[in-house]
């Protein structure tokens, strides 16, 4: 059942306290794709975006089994701790195939989820606006108005979800394990190339001489890739997330690439082209989806499908011919 939608100052006023609840539900209505919605949606925006933007970012991936929820409930704890207010934001680019799905089966992050200083979200993923990162950007603006300090983006290291999820993060962390080659952990050396740090996990009990072996393969190869915008030179790290060890190292590590960048003024530079970026993302799926919900082309999609199919059309006409009945023409 839904329930009852607020007004714009509902929503904005109770994002601005803090009001765990009132954040949830306006996560929700982002995400909607009613048109009602849309447009209580565009004004909470617009509302919010003035107290946004004060987080850090991180972005966290690894391959199913590497110890994501494991280390964002660990790492999670550790932050409270340091009196952070946490948002954990979980990209599921499974679920939208299948109705299963890699990150929400189990029941992941139960310590942290009752945490009073942390909030998890899973963000409903891949409706055709907005691709595999569905409304996580704006999840995000929305959990910084109401006051976290820092924002994790959680998603599995499989495929196209790294980039999106790179372009909405300050902080890109990569996590492993020692003793499996890049091929059989399924990690593309273009993810590779997009750490900001590598870490290694499950570095412990027998474990930990292959990590701290890992470590120094890792840190030759990072250094075999271009040098960076950022001028931060990747760093590798080895935890255990099931002990706690290596945390504060990584919380360091995150701490001085944040004065790293906001000295050299990467920080600002990045996350205006990464604002760019998200308009064109936008740009690119409102037209989409206008398009394919346009009745000229509803029209004649079948028709000229079936040509293209059968090889009597050539695609690139076929575009052309749909886009100018798309025009009106
Ligand atoms: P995810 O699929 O990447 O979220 O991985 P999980 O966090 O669910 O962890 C997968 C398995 O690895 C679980 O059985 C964890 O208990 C285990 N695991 C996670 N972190 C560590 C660690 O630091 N050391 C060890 N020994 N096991 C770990």
């Amino acid at each position: 059942l839904r329930s009852k939608r607020l007004s714009v100052k509902a929503y904005t006023d109770g994002i601005l306290n803090s009001d765990r609840l009132i954040l949830s539900r306006a996560i929700t209505l982002v995400e909607s794709n009613l048109p009602s919605d849309i447009e209580l949606a565009q004004a909470l925006l617009e509302n919010i975006i003035p107290h946004a933007g004060k987080a850090i970012r991180i972005g966290i991936t690894g391959v199913p089994g590497v110890g994501k929820s494991t280390f964002i409930e660990s790492f999670g704890e550790f932050l409270t701790q340091q009196n952070k207010n946490l948002a954990v934001l979980t990209i599921d680019p499974s679920s939208q195939l299948s109705k299963g799905s890699i990150l929400g089966d189990k029941t992941r992050m139960e310590t942290l989820a009752r945490n009073p200083k942390a909030f998890i979200r899973p963000s409903a993923s891949g409706t055709a606006l907005g691709g595999v990162s569905g409304k996580t950007r704006e999840a995000m603006l929305l959990c910084e108005a109401a006051g976290f300090d820092v924002i994790f983006i959680e998603t599995v290291g499989v495929g196209q979800s790294e980039t999106l999820v790179h372009g909405m993060v300050d902080f890109f962390l990569l996590l492993m394990l020692a003793g499996a080659g890049d091929e059989l952990q399924g990690i593309k050396k273009g993810i590779m190339e997009m750490a900001d740090a590598v870490v290694i996990n499950k570095a412990d009990g027998d474990n930990i001489k292959a990590a701290k072996r890992a470590r120094i393969e890792y840190q030759n190869a990072l250094h075999l890739f271009p040098a960076s915008e950022s001028g931060w030179i990747p760093e590798v790290k080895t935890c255990s997330a099931l002990q706690n060890t290596g945390l504060s190292e990584i919380w360091e590590m995150m701490e001085k690439y944040v004065r790293h960048t906001q000295t050299n003024g990467y920080f600002d530079i990045n996350r205006k082209a990464q604002n760019l970026n998200w308009m064109k993302e936008n740009i690119s799926a409102l037209l989409e989806q206008e398009f394919y919900t346009n009745d000229a082309v509803k029209n004649s999609l079948p028709e000229i499908t079936k040509a293209v199919k059968t090889g009597s059309l050539p695609a690139l006409n076929a575009a052309r011919q749909l886009i100018q009945k798309f025009k009106g023409k």
